[in-house]
């Protein structure tokens, strides 16, 4: 589902990602962890195009991302064309983003109509089905500063899934809440997951990644350090760097 080849990306002269490989199976719950700074956020959003990677070669679902590929030239895609593409990317973010002045309902409609161009009353019932889901059905009329951080990110969920993508991305999406109310969106991405939804998790929740992920990779300095399944990984860490991230957060 992706495939990540050499890929760099560099800030000015900083170098921020400096070759990652690594490849997504479909139906894949692959979980992203490493220290403040390696990496993890702008490699998330070079998969959405969202960040222009300098070096190699990033496929989702078998396509190039942004570019178009003719001999050995790349040229960029148009905006429409990346927007195509990023309409089969779910992102959630740490911060739940939503838009303030509308109901939860609302949120979860706006892209199926504005962007798909579907009709109010269809993105309504299937809207409701997914917070239905998320378990938020009492909630669809109450604005986002009407709920509680845990209810605005499972929220945030239904609204990327509204796009019907087949990828979704997570970058912490547990790490700005009240640790009570983390399981819940914990949850939500466990019931996703085991739906056969391919995902990619940046997370310091390793129980969630112990539990729910099929693989596991460690990345820090812009480099993957070390992958494998999760619990091996946990268990077992091989590298140096590997252990001394993971005794200050397990
Ligand atoms: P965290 O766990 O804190 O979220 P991260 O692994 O997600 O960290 P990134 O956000 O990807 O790390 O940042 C990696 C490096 O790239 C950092 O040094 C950051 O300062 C730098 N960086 C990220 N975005 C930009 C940008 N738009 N311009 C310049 N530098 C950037
Ligand atoms: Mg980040």
């Amino acid at each position: 589902m992706v495939k990540a080849e050499g890929v760099h990306k560099s800030f000015g002269a900083v170098e921020v990602l400096k070759g990652i490989d690594l490849e997504v199976a479909p139906r894949e719950v692959f979980c992203l962890v490493g220290p403040s700074g390696s990496g993890k956020s702008t490699f998330l959003r070079c998969i959405n195009h969202l960040e222009q990677i300098n070096a190699g070669r990033l496929y989702v679902d078998g396509h190039l991302v942004g570019y178009r590929q003719k001999g050995d030239k790349l040229y960029e895609l148009k905006e429409k064309e990346v927007a195509a593409q990023r309409k089969d990317i779910g992102m959630v973010f740490q911060r739940f983003n939503l838009f303030p002045h509308m109901t939860a309902l609302g949120n979860v409609m706006e892209a199926p109509v504005q962007v798909k161009g579907e009709s109010r009353s269809a993105a309504r019932d299937r809207a409701m089905t997914l917070l239905e889901r998320v378990g938020l059905a009492d909630k669809a009329k109450n604005y986002p500063t009407q709920l509680s951080g845990g209810q605005q990110q499972r929220v945030a969920i239904a609204r990327a899934l509204a796009m019907e993508p087949k990828l979704m991305l997570f970058d912490e999406p547990t790490s700005a809440l009240d640790p009570e109310l983390v399981g819940e969106v914990l949850d939500v991405m466990r019931d996703l997951a085991e739906s056969g939804m391919t995902m990619i998790v940046v997370t310091h929740e390793m129980g969630f990644a112990r539990e729910v992920g099929d693989s596991l990779v460690f990345m820090d300095g812009g480099v993957v350090v070390e992958s494998g399944h999760p619990r091996e990984v946990l268990t077992n860490p091989q590298h140096a760097r590997t252990q001394a991230f993971l005794s200050k957060v397990l």
